[in-house]
């Protein structure tokens, strides 16, 4: 037993000064004596083991760790994987600096700024993305959401808002959910479809659904786009589809291409499934039905012919924020 105590310490010691090489190059004495100060033991509720290191000093090495690599907002993402490992809100982490990390929460960050250093997306480390203001559990298996699809969701809530019957609604290519069980939750009337052809995906979403507690409103359906849904008619179809142009690719991060290619790409031109969808989407509508779908910048004036192709002549577009084409509101004519 002390042996094994002694063996433990030897490796601390070793690993420490390993750090303090590490950061004798590129951080400042101040940041170096912290961390070789932090040497007090002292048992954690948290995680049970004792280790060497401090909050302060851990949140530092990663730090310096992601900037070596161009990790966009490395305090930040060293903060948010910090705080999901120990727990902790913001402002703990932020008082508890002086806090001695277990050892098994310090392995843990260790393989967590390990895989953010080498591209995973910070979601797929913590598994899970915000929504509408709420969670959501995200795998490599579908896309991360985005805020700016906000804006479809938003633009569907207020279309629908003051109708009180039943309202079956499609999301075609649902993907984590994000966008068809936000809008079973905002809208009490709504019997939402969750369709895609990943049924990995659709586990996912499923998943999201229990614990959003929507299970009684949604359905989900496996498939290729409209084949999912056969003989159905919905009062909205709504859809994030993938529309990245196969020709953009050598410029996407590495983090985006570790999303599933299937919710990303689109032919050549980024059209292909823009195309399936205007020809098809009357066919699955109500009269008086509502189309909605995002669309990439530069894509309004494509995808709106498109759609007046497939019977949808009245066509709005809608930008988000940063003044980027973002959605497109079809009425069935
Ligand atoms: N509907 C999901 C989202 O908006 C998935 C979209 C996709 O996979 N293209 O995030």
């Amino acid at each position: 037993m002390g042996q094994k105590h002694s063996a433990h310490s030897t490796q601390h010691l070793a690993r420490i000064q390993r750090l303090g090489a590490a950061l004798d190059k590129q951080t400042t004495g101040d940041k170096r004596r912290r961390l070789l100060s932090a040497k007090r033991k002292t048992p954690s509720a948290d995680c049970g083991v004792t280790t060497t290191m401090n909050i302060a000093a851990l949140w530092d090495w990663a730090v310096d760790e992601l900037k070596t690599v161009g990790v966009d907002s490395p305090r930040f993402t060293a903060e948010l994987l910090l705080r999901e490992v120990m727990g902790w809100s913001r402002a703990q982490l932020l008082t508890r600096g002086a806090h001695i990390v277990p050892d098994e929460c310090e392995e843990r960050y260790r393989g967590f700024i390990r895989r953010r250093s080498l591209g995973v997306a910070t979601q797929y480390i913590i598994g899970r993305q915000e929504f509408y203001g709420r969670d959501f559990l995200v795998t490599p298996a579908v896309l991360i959401p985005r805020p700016e699809t906000e804006i479809l969701v938003e633009l569907t809530i207020s279309a629908l808002r003051d109708r009180v019957e039943n309202m079956p609604i499609l999301d075609l290519g649902t993907g984590s959910g994000c966008v068809g069980l936000t809008l079973a939750a905002e809208l009490p009337q709504a019997e939402v479809t969750l369709s895609d052809v990943s049924q990995a995906a659709l586990d996912v979403a499923r998943e999201n659904a229990q614990r959003l507690g929507l299970m009684d409103r949604v359905l989900f359906s496996q498939g290729d786009l409209f084949g999912a849904v056969e003989g159905r008619r919905f009062v909205a179809i709504v859809s994030n589809p993938p529309y990245i142009p196969e020709t953009d690719r050598a410029s996407l991060s590495a983090e985006v291409l570790g999303e599933p290619e299937g919710a990303l790409f689109a032919g050549e031109d980024g059209l292909a499934v823009y195309r399936r969808i205007a020809a098809q989407a009357s066919a699955y509508l109500s009269p008086g039905g509502l189309l909605l779908l995002e669309i990439g910048h530069g894509q309004g004036a494509a995808v709106s012919d498109l759609l007046a192709q497939g019977g949808f002549p009245r066509v709005e577009l809608f930008r988000d924020l940063a003044g980027k084409e973002r959605v497109l509101r079809a009425l069935l004519a």
